[in-house]
């Protein structure tokens, strides 16, 4: 049995009529691009989070980026953020020309709000927390710091779609979130997507513009030169669809996420910290381990995969250099990115698959 650590072809197969069906919907309406299926996409998304307004774009990336450009973040700005991170959450605070100052994690990956507060300047305009893996970051902490320093928070929920913190969804924190629904996103669509959300009218509107080329919608006035940014319709009625099933989808990762922590409790792997049941959305499942490229390599042999989330943190990258951050500055994220490694986790991984992860990582883990 080979298990692979990514596969969203079996939730696409269960729904495969219904994928067909928002093709047929998409055709019929006649309408491909800022249509009527982006507008129910970008209704129920906002009334999924309880949540004003919801503008879908191209991708997560872009999502970032509109959102940090509709606070005018720009030159001379800085923005923090972490280093534990998916590349593109730096590369969007770089794209809009502002500085991104990488401040450490704590042990449970997330941003560390200690960090956060030593490193706020006269130039700091926004605090970008990461929900990395589906975990939320401290956001009480993170408020606290930004209304005492007048600062906005851009939550980065690529990662996190219906996680929680304290009772409240992902997304709802702060004054923008970003999603990316990148395929093997916990909600994840059909190529490329994203949307940005946020109580605020105004943002909301300035976002619509910056989506579309930095006009009035439906009319032909430009307020700001931007780029080209929308979701297509045929994207977001598929969307509209996989949203429906979200809630089922999150507990079958919650169910998986259970079933490991039982399997490999007692093993020396550092387990991912569970919270409250509803608080992980587990997008990915990361344990920790010393050993990690040893037992990597053995795992791999044996027939399940497994990923590195991630192996060079930001601030090592070629492309960050001019940042001018040393190797060992940011002390717990390097660490970590010697340790962690990623096992299977997808709502359509059976038990067997499930039981087959853990047999193969107590055996590799006790052979060390
Ligand atoms: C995936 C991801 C992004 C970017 O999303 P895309 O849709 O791939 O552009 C941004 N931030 C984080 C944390 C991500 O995991």
């Amino acid at each position: 049995m080979t298990i692979p650590v990514w596969d969203y072809r079996p939730e696409l197969e269960e729904e495969r009529a219904e994928i067909h069906d928002a093709v047929d919907t998409v055709l019929d309406s006649g309408r491909l691009v800022l249509g009527a299926s982006l507008q129910a996409f970008e209704r129920e998304f906002a009334d999924y989070h309880g949540a004003g307004h919801c503008v879908g774009v191209d991708n997560g990336t872009n999502a970032l980026v509109l959102a940090l450009r509709a606070l005018g973040v720009g030159p001379g700005d800085e923005v923090i953020t972490v280093a534990h991170t998916a590349v593109p959450t730096v590369i969007a605070i770089d794209a809009v020309g502002a500085r991104p100052v990488l401040v450490d994690v704590r042990e449970d990956h997330l941003i560390d709000p200690g960090q956060v507060a030593a490193a706020v300047t006269e130039r700091t305009r926004v605090v970008l927390p990461v929900h990395l893996y589906g975990r939320c970051a401290d956001m009480t902490a993170l408020r606290r710091i930004a209304d005492e320093h007048g600062l906005r928070i851009v939550e980065d929920c690529a990662q996190a779609t219906g996680a929680r913190h304290d009772g409240h969804l992902a997304g709802t924190l702060g004054d923008l979130a970003t999603f990316s629904f990148y395929p093997t996103k916990v909600l994840g669509g059909f190529g490329d997507g994203g949307a940005v959300l946020t109580g605020d009218a105004g943002l909301a509107e300035e976002i619509r513009s910056l989506r579309f080329y930095g006009m009035k919608e439906r009319y032909y006035t430009l307020r700001t030169p931007a780029y080209n940014s929308r979701l297509d319709d045929l994207h977001a009625e598929i969307l509209r669809r996989r949203l429906r099933r979200l809630d089922g989808y999150l507990a079958r990762r919650r169910a998986v996420a259970a079933r490991y922590a039982e399997g490999l409790a007692d093993t020396g792997l550092v387990l991912p910290d569970r919270g409250a049941d509803d608080e992980h959305a587990y997008h990915l499942y990361v344990v920790r381990h010393p050993d990690r490229d040893r037992i990597v390599e053995a795992v791999r042999a044996e027939g399940v995969g497994v990923g590195i989330h991630y192996p060079w943190p930001v601030h090592t990258m070629t492309g960050f250099a001019h940042l001018g951050y040393a190797a060992g500055s940011l002390p717990v994220t390097e660490r970590l990115s010697r340790e962690v490694f990623s096992l299977p986790m997808y709502p359509t991984l059976t038990t067997d698959q499930q039981d087959r992860v853990i047999e193969v990582l107590r055996k590799v883990v006790s052979a060390g």
